[in-house]
């Protein structure tokens, strides 16, 4: 997953990209990276592993100059991670210098590549996004805004993405419109970012979401609306509410924390522990979660688990022996909490399950009576082929077990998730929403691997 940044008509628009990003380094932490382009369309890129605070530094941001700006941050889907997978891109084009940051993944992004290359396209990264960039410089259309959109058009996939030619940025969003985008107002010019969060940090006001479809052009502080792309069924990413994005956006048209709750009232009104003398959260995301699970069933709240904020997310940790010792790094229970107590623990998501062992083996350590886990979406039993960084079938715990091997496995009294259904209703019947990951209905054809084969329900095409 990541988060993407545009900035244009703003003085030093890569300190603010720079701001924007840093409210989006939850969406990715593997590299960071800013185009800044200056007022005689001159681009200048940085882009480093790591953090945003460990990619930039004060003579780096200085060197960015312009009013002018895209960012990055990435966590790989698609590609290794290496430096020249981190974005923006950086390319020279006949209009001047072109970057892209993506955040998404394109599942036609492989059989263009291929075509591409045996037509002579000479690839940088292994990352999908680059095939855009190649698209675009090989389109006929006359105009730049027909070449991008013929660019857009040829990939399938989730796209939320800024691209930058010259001083113009384009901000387009599929047509299944998978990944959120917002645009702002900052003084006279305007911002583009993945969550409204990051517009709270630079400073802006949003003027709207972009919707799925929806191709923009911003220039000169005007936003221009182009055709938009071609329809398709919308499939907004019900796990961006779940898990991704911050309870502090606004994404879809909701609030990300106001769904959580409800997706706590959704467990305590279909999943009760009746007798339980306490419920916590997994934190942090699924704080809201126990928010709302508190307020429908009347168990008291409190903070059983403390989290270290120094570490980052277990799940990344490639390699299953430290994932474990990873926990108890990442977690630690209040022992006064738990102690004698019936617990319910509340999660946002089981993946692979080995986070919420090792957690139940400290809560069970500090003294609780009984544990109730309860998980405020179904159970994932497919990898996400559009950006969020599922294992591969085989990791995921639920994809060949059934709940009680799942209860056994972890150690609790007692297990229940949210049915896909309650999640639905959880989320908003406003949106369409993508559940594949839960309920094996992939929106688009999918290029399958043989690990991918293996899922017991084929992805399913759905008809346009
Ligand atoms: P586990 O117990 O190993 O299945 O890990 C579950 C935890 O992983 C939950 O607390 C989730 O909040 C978190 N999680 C879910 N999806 C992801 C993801 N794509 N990346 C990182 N963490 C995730």
């Amino acid at each position: 997953m990541c988060g993407v940044i545009g900035v244009s008509g703003v003085s030093d628009a890569a300190r603010v990209a720079y701001l924007g990003l840093y409210a989006l380094q939850h969406r990715g932490q593997e590299s960071a990276g800013i185009v800044a382009v200056d007022p005689v369309g001159r681009a200048k890129l940085h882009r480093a592993m790591g953090l945003v605070s460990d990619a930039f530094t004060e003579a780096s941001l200085k060197e960015l100059t312009g009013d002018v700006a895209i960012g990055h941050t990435r966590y790989s889907t698609a590609g290794s991670t290496v430096l020249a997978n981190a974005q923006p891109y950086l390319v020279n084009y006949h209009a001047g210098p072109l970057s892209l940051a993506h955040n998404g993944n394109l599942t036609n992004a492989n059989e263009l590549r291929d075509k591409l290359v045996r037509d002579g396209a000479l690839f940088v990264s292994t990352v999908d996004g680059e095939v855009i960039v190649h698209l675009i410089a090989r389109s006929k259309a006359a105009t730049i805004d027909g070449q991008v959109r013929d660019a857009l058009e040829q990939v399938d996939g989730a796209y939320s993405l800024v691209i930058s030619v010259g001083r113009t940025i384009y901000a387009a969003v599929d047509s299944r419109g998978f990944r959120p985008m917002v645009i702002g107002r900052l003084g006279s010019g305007l911002v583009v970012a993945s969550e409204s969060c990051a517009l709270d940090l630079m400073g802006a006001t949003v003027v709207r979401e972009l919707l799925p479809g929806d191709f923009v052009k911003i220039d000169d502080g005007k936003i221009l609306d182009l055709p938009r792309l071609a329809p398709r069924r919308v499939s907004r990413c019900v796990f961006e509410l779940v898990y991704f994005s911050r309870p502090d956006s606004t994404i879809f048209g909701e609030s990300v924390n106001h769904v959580r709750r409800e997706l706590g009232r959704q467990l305590a009104r279909h999943h009760p522990a009746p007798g339980a003398d306490v419920v916590f959260s997994v934190p942090d995301s699924s704080n809201a979660m126990a928010l709302g699970y508190s307020e429908e069933s009347g168990i008291k709240l409190d903070h059983g688990l403390i989290r270290n904020h120094y570490v980052g997310r277990t799940f990344i940790n490639p390699v299953q022996a430290l994932r474990v010792q990873k926990v108890k790094i990442k977690f630690n229970p209040v022992r006064d909490v738990i102690n004698g107590r019936s617990v319910v623990v509340i999660d946002d998501s089981l993946v692979r399950g080995t986070t919420s062992k090792g957690l139940v083996g400290m809560i069970k350590e500090a003294g609780a009576r009984e544990v109730h886990f309860r998980l405020a979406s179904p159970p994932i039993t497919g990898p996400c082929h559009y950006g969020i960084a599922t294992p591969t079938r085989e990791e995921l715990i639920a994809s060949s077990h059934s709940v009680e091997e799942i209860r056994q496995y972890l150690g609790v009294d007692t297990l229940e998730y949210l049915t896909l259904g309650e999640m639905i209703d959880g989320a908003g019947r406003r949106n369409e929403w993508c559940h594949a990951c839960f309920s094996g209905d992939y929106p688009t054809p999918v290029q399958l691997t043989l690990g991918q084969l293996r899922h017991s329900s084929p992805p399913v095409a759905i008809p346009l």
